[in-house]
């Protein structure tokens, strides 16, 4: 019996036919529609939709969406594997795919009556962007002292309130916003509501200028007396602090992505330059404080991707990963951090300017340590478990 799972265990980095397949369309897709883009998307702090439908098309907006709601039908492993690829060149585009697979389409999938799959999947997977609205400005990390209300009235719920912070809140037409029907009963009146652009009542408010990942919007939201309809309650009224829990425990395995593929592509550059730029006669890649500086950003980045893979692959086999999704995404965010960093000091002032690619990554590697669960609050997770 031993010998038979050892002889089926497969190296984690080892990555299965469609899996390849599937890298390689994305990569090469990233090459000649993103790249390009970069720069000026940073600068203008917006991803114009024609990018937008193109992902679409690419079908890197439905990973996991049955075949039958249009979608790929394919594993949570393919979406890391998105958002890394993406990552690589722009963490902004990564999060976006992020936050569509990991967080809006798998609640659905997990929560949503199938009305609601029937109505809203087929959308997600062809042209409508999501978005996941729990954060307001008093509740971050104590996430369920959220104050957004919903009022019972008849056939609906009437919601007021202000959500801050959210991913995609420019591009998405359809939003999972988390409020309370019961203030007084604490996180048990929490409910996840499936909300429309276009629900009267429901405003996108005002955009976050950021330090990194700027062409990732990050807007406000504003309900003033939203009537949503009861069938739009996604999971159970007074359930939702299950969805936002369970929900973000697998996201933030996509964070890591987003910041393993980041530390990769800074490691890219830091090698194509350092072989290219000459001091005293020769590649500065020729220095063995320049080579062990890189080897040791090749270990970070090596380790942060076992522990995303790993975690990655313990959720599709349907296997225990809370704790070894928190230490991913805290790991490969540090990894990101350091990497980016080297990366700017290696590229001495070019590191510095942007006409270079690396001071925007370094920029755009500190959101790892903030959204999703800082990385404070993943160690307190990491620790209550091996400490019990
Ligand atoms: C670019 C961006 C995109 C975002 N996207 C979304 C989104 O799409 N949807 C959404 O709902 N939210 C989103 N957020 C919000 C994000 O999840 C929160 O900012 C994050 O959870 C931290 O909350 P906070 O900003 O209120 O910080 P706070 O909770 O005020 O934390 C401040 C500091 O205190 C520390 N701290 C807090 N409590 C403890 C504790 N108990 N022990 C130790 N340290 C503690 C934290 O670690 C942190 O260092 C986004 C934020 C940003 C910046």
């Amino acid at each position: 019996m031993v010998e038979k799972t050892l002889e089926h265990a497969q190296p984690l980095t080892v990555f299965a036919e469609d899996e390849v397949i599937f890298r390689d369309s994305v990569r090469e897709f990233v090459e000649a529609q993103v790249r390009p883009l970069v720069r000026e998307m940073d600068e203008h702090a917006k991803i114009p939709r024609p990018l937008v439908d193109k992902l679409f098309d690419l079908g890197v907006m439905a990973i996991e969406i049955p075949e039958a709601y249009g979608g790929a039908g394919a594993s949570f492993f393919h979406s890391v594997i998105a958002v890394e690829e993406f990552s690589r060149i722009d963490p902004s585009i990564g999060v976006l795919v992020d936050v569509q697979n990991t967080l809006v389409v798998n609640a659905f999938l997990r929560w949503g009556s199938d009305e609601l799959k029937r109505r809203y999947l087929p959308k997600l997977a062809s042209s409508v962007v999501g978005a996941y609205a729990l954060s307001e400005a008093g509740s971050g990390s104590d996430a369920f002292a959220l104050t957004t209300k919903a009022r019972e009235d008849g056939d609906a719920y009437v919601l007021s309130g202000r959500k801050l912070w959210i991913t995609n809140g420019n591009e998405a037409d359809l939003f999972i916003v988390f409020a309370t029907v019961n203030p007084e009963a604490g996180y048990r009146g929490i409910t996840a509501f499936v909300v429309e652009r276009g629900f009267p009542g429901f405003t996108v408010g005002k955009k976050e200028d950021k330090l990194g990942i700027r062409a990732s919007s990050t807007c406000e939201l504003i309900l003033e007396d939203c009537r949503v309809p009861k069938a739009n309650v996604l999971g159970e009224a007074g359930k939702g602090y299950k969805t936002a829990i369970e929900t973000l425990n697998e996201g933030r395995i996509g964070i890591g992505a987003q910041m393993i593929g980041l530390a990769a592509g800074a490691l890219d550059h830091t090698i194509r330059y350092t072989k290219e730029r000459k001091q005293f006669g020769k590649a500065i890649a020729e220095f063995q404080a320049v080579q062990h500086q890189i080897a040791r950003a090749a270990m970070d980045v090596e380790a942060a991707r076992l522990t995303v893979y790993n975690a990655a692959r313990l959720r599709d086999a349907g296997k225990p990963f809370l704790t070894e999704a928190a230490i991913c995404k805290v790991f490969s965010s540090e990894v990101a951090e350091r990497v980016s960093s080297l990366a700017v000091n290696l590229f001495g002032g070019n590191g510095f300017v942007k006409e270079y690619p690396v001071e925007k990554l370094f920029r755009d590697a500190k959101i790892g340590q903030i959204y999703e669960g800082t990385s404070n609050l993943q160690l307190q997770t990491i620790a209550k478990q091996i400490l019990g």
